[in-house]
């Protein structure tokens, strides 16, 4: 049995902490002291990292001093002692992990999907968001758009633990996107009861990414239409959409 549970950090990340009996784990501990105060006195095992960005590596150090665990994630990583890339499988927590690039928001970001007896978890970082998906910080949209083709491929069941609760900003510009999809309406307003009552709108999961998400939904009539009012062709291809989309919310 795993337990998944986020340890808010910042302003608005979630370090996610997943626990099997004494084995502590943690994905993206950008700070040490929130890590430290969840763990209440258990020992850390490791750490998996889904990229280089400071928000999700400035704890590494001081929780590696502490703990002398070991570092699962990107080799371009400083610190990293267990260098992942595509394709590769290891275990933890006595289940499959399976890793995958996903480049666009950083070139060297990987999606980890861990295989439980309840189905698929997957730490995906800043690639996929609930209803949105991460700044082009060093990838084209073409690479963004087939690494979120690749996750968005998993089963529907499969649970997506992003990094940030970004979802109701997200949620808005999803209904500017596709305003009469339905699906969008009833999310925001379940997600923002969620938010009132001060709780994580996490984990989604790729079956409601794919009703809600607008960067998954680049065929979708109405979004294509958007997209063409924001400067795409009648003609445009999925990635054109997908960099409209994304151009417009950067802006949005
Ligand atoms: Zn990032």
């Amino acid at each position: 049995m795993i337990t998944i549970r986020p340890i808010p950090a910042f302003n608005d990340n979630y370090i996610w902490h997943l626990q099997a009996g004494n084995e502590h784990w943690v994905v993206d501990p950008g700070d040490a002291a929130p890590v430290k105060k969840a763990l209440e006195g258990a020992k850390l095992s490791g750490i998996l990292l889904t990229h280089h960005h400071f928000d999700h590596t400035g704890g590494v150090a001081s929780l590696v001093k502490e703990f002398d665990c070991p570092v699962f994630g990107p080799g371009t990583i400083d610190g990293v002692t267990h260098p992942l890339a595509d394709g590769d499988q290891f275990t933890l927590l006595q289940r499959d992990c399976e890793v995958f690039a996903v480049p666009g928001h950083t070139l060297d970001h990987i999606a980890l999907a861990l295989h439980a007896s309840d189905g698929i978890h997957l730490f995906c970082g800043d690639t996929l968001f609930a209803a949105g998906c991460g700044r082009l910080f060093e990838g084209t949209p073409a690479q963004m758009h087939e690494s979120l083709t690749k996750l968005a491929s998993l089963p529907e069941d499969t649970k997506v633990y992003c990094a940030h609760e970004y979802t109701l900003a997200n949620l808005q510009f999803a209904s500017a996107a596709e305003p009469g999809n339905g699906d969008i309406t009833a999310r925001l307003e379940s997600d923002r009861a969620t938010r009132d009552r001060d709780q994580p709108t996490l984990p989604s999961s790729i079956g409601l990414e794919l009703a809600t998400n607008p960067f998954l939904r680049t065929g979708s009539p109405e979004i294509r239409a958007q997209a063409a009012a924001h400067g795409t062709t009648p003609d445009a291809s999925a990635v054109e959409i997908f960099a409209t989309l994304r151009h417009w919310k950067d802006n949005f």
